[in-house]
């Protein structure tokens, strides 16, 4: 016997004992293996001659056995060898997110002994499809895992088997034609869940439907069917006879196939778009927005697009992959294809299928392929065009969006210096001190008195404490509008975005100028008439020696004292000069390496 690695013992135990709440997923993993290893014999015969195989071959069958209790996953696909057998179901991939989660459910499991409390977390985050480790959730379900597989090509078939515990064995076995059968003979605590005992035709076919419907090869199962027998002519004279039920068996496809993105968005409703969403994309909430994009004419493509509900926990850590699933011609191409999507878009998830690209299309060429480019452009298009119309239809709905990724689009902005600014700036909220609610620039300038030329913000870490700044009150009590940015990424934002829109001067529809943005703490305001600054130059001109002498009492903390047109109620200020205002200083001061 072959001991598993110690990783992948610890891990087997983990997904064994620890994740009940979801069992049945099994099947979708082992099904998605198979589609998976039929789409690689595919893509082989595509450009291997010597691999004849037709499209309209291949498939997958699921198979059940309710009296030894086994279910049964076969396809005809490209098979494994002996050593890929010990490769791929040997040793459970090294992942570093992996550890990550499997680090915090031990946290949990041990802060709260014997209570599935925290675990409860872990299956939130659906461990078992993210981290490539579906194979084994069979044993979930399994008592022993047997997989019987001979590679394309080969002459050899080989059987893999195990308890899930200790290690697995690999034997000699037989096997008609290339492709993999993976046997799971079920635990006996398997019958009570949502669909009855697993090896079922009911529970399995609905597992097949809900969970695996867009696979793109036919999932065929046998089921039972019944007939109507009509009772034979009567003689004469005779009541006819009632018919009679025969009950026989057939082999069905049970999953639609019909990718769900190429179906026409009146055709489907929102509720198989959720499903669609959760089961592929691994979200427990449905999602905040679908957008449904076809395009035909020069370049004609599918793309199905959701927002998510909420930020995946990861969304700002490195680890984090953007992209949408890259299709062409059904033939997945790439699982996450950044150049699909900006940065500031991150967050979005879902499928492109475009016919339109080539089919050997490799992670080099992408980069330099102009269709993939020109779609990326429109899918842009597309996803500000629905986030604009969240914005104005269902404002709730947007506050909500924005909460969660708000961020990344002032992020975008500040990232591109500015040169997202036309896509992301009216997508923006922030909290205006006058109307006491998120506002976006354009609302802030509906509101802004007549003739203004800025939009005003401060920022610092608490709206409640710039609420109350001096220099913000002041600004307040002219009648101008404040925005209160308290999140790390404001200031920098707005000094990317510098201007935004544009007014006429004097009336002057000829000469427009943009509104710039100023900081309330950093710059002159243009808020004081001649008249006070005079004032202001005088009454510090005839108090020198005072100010010379505060100066000196504060040497090596200020610059200079003035006298001040920026204040109402308060005395005094400190504040500082140019294009960065003190809390920008702070946190600049605040990164390493600073
Ligand atoms: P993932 O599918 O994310 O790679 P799994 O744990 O589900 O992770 O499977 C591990 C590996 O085992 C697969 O990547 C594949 O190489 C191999 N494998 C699993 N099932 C099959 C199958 N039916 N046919 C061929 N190879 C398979
Ligand atoms: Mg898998």
């Amino acid at each position: 016997m072959r001991k598993f690695k110690t990783e992948s013992k610890k891990l087997l135990d983990l997904m064994i004992n620890s994740i009940y709440t979801n069992r049945e997923i099994f099947l979708r993993e082992l099904i998605s293996n198979a589609s998976d290893a039929v789409d690689k014999l595919y893509f082989r015969s595509l450009t291997d001659p010597s691999v004849a195989v037709g499209r309209d071959d291949l498939a997958i069958t699921v198979g059940y056995d309710s009296e030894a209790r086994t279910v049964t996953v076969s396809d005809n696909g490209i098979g494994m060898t002996k050593d890929e057998l010990d490769r791929n179901l040997g040793t459970i991939a090294h992942s570093d997110s992996f550890e990550f989660k499997a680090a915090q459910a031990e946290a949990a499991a041990e802060t709260e002994p014997g209570e599935a409390k925290g675990l409860g977390d872990l299956t939130d985050v659906d461990i078992i499809g993210q981290f490539g480790v579906g194979f084994y959730s069979a044993f979930m379900v399994g008592g022993k895992v047997r997989v019987v597989s001979r590679a394309i090509g080969s002459d050899e078939a080989w059987a893999w088997e195990s308890n899930g515990v200790d290690g697995y064995d690999i034997k000699p076995a037989e096997r008609a034609e290339h492709g993999t059968d993976v046997i799971v003979y079920l635990k006996d605590d398997t019958d009570e869940e949502s669909f009855g005992t697993f090896a079922t035709e009911h529970g399995l076919t609905q597992l097949i439907k809900r969970y695996s419907n867009y696979v793109r090869y036919p999932i065929k199962m046998e089921v039972t069917k019944s007939r109507k027998i009509e009772a034979p002519e009567p003689a004469e004279g005779e009541q006819p006879a009632a018919p009679t039920w025969e009950s026989y068996t057939e082999v069905e496809t049970i999953n639609s196939m019909i990718p769900i993105w190429k179906r026409k968005k009146s055709e489907v409703s929102q509720e198989e778009y959720n499903e669609f969403y959760k089961t592929d994309f691994h979200d427990f909430e449905d999602p905040a927005r679908t957008i449904s994009v076809h395009a035909e004419g020069s370049l004609n493509y599918d793309a199905l697009m959701f927002v998510p509900s909420r930020a995946p926990w990861d969304m700002y850590s490195k680890d984090y992959q953007r992209g949408l699933a890259l299709y062409s011609a059904n033939v997945l191409i790439m699982d996450k294809c950044e150049e699909l999507l900006p940065d500031y878009f991150g967050f979005v998830r879902g499928v492109v299928d475009s016919s339109d690209l080539t089919l050997n299309i490799s992670r080099e060429t992408l980069q330099h392929n102009g269709q993939l480019r020109a779609i990326a452009r429109r899918l842009e298009k597309k996803i500000k065009a629905d986030l604009a119309s969240m914005r104005d239809d269902d404002r709730e709905a947007y506050e909500r969006f924005f909460e969660q990724f708000g961020r990344t689009l002032k992020f975008g902005i500040y990232q591109s210096y500015g040169m997202a600014k036309d896509t992301l700036a009216d997508l923006l909220l922030f909290y205006s001190a006058k109307q006491q609610k998120m506002v976006t620039l354009d609302e802030y300038l509906a509101d802004a008195p007549a003739g203004s030329d800025a939009i005003f913000y401060a920022a610092g870490d608490s709206r409640e404490r710039l609420a109350s700044m001096p220099l913000v009150t002041t600004v307040l009590a002219k009648g101008y509008d404040v925005l209160l940015c308290d999140a790390d990424v404001d200031e920098f934002c707005m000094m990317a975005m510098g201007t935004y829109g544009e007014h006429a001067v004097d009336g002057d529809d000829e000469s427009k100028q943009p509104y710039f943005i100023k900081n309330v703490g950093a710059e002159d305001l243009g808020l004081t008439t001649e008249e006070e600054k005079k004032e202001a130059e005088e009454a510090t001109e005839s108090n020198a020696e005072l100010f010379a002498a505060m100066g000196e009492a504060l040497q090596g903390k200020v610059e200079r004292v003035v006298v001040s047109t920026r204040l109402t109620d308060a005395p005094a200020v400190v504040t500082s000069e140019g294009g960065v205002s003190l809390a920008m200083v702070q946190v600049l001061k605040s990164q390493p390496g600073a």
